[in-house]
């Protein structure tokens, strides 16, 4: 059984990664830095709780928190947000990627 670092609560991994899955298909239960509760681990992407889980770029190989670089990225360009341009994506790579695509 692992603590849960956001409600303090134990659980067991495998059970709360199936719970994580099944409700955010986009994102990987093994790149929480921190042990989370399956409940928890949803609402860190529900309330946008910074600072519990990163991601590797698909372009650059940066280590980024989504959640952070998508307040990043909707204060530079409304109407989307970052994961609409793609989950694996750092702000700056996913700016380029439309950049690229205007410019077809
Ligand atoms: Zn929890
Ligand atoms: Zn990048």
């Amino acid at each position: 059984m692992y603590k849960c670092s956001i409600c303090g609560g134990l659980f067991d991994e495998e059970e709360a990664e199936d719970k994580f899955i099944s409700e955010v298909s986009n994102r990987c239960y093994g790149n929480f830095l921190k042990p989370v509760c399956g409940e928890c681990a949803i609402d860190v992407f529900q309330s946008e709780i910074e600072g519990y889980y990163e991601e590797e770029c698909e372009c650059c190989g940066k280590r980024f928190d989504p959640i952070t670089e998508n307040v990043e990225f909707v204060t530079r360009i409304s109407g989307i947000a970052l994961d609409d341009v793609s989950p694996v994506l750092c702000c700056t790579c996913a700016m380029d990627t439309l950049d690229s695509q205007e410019d077809v």
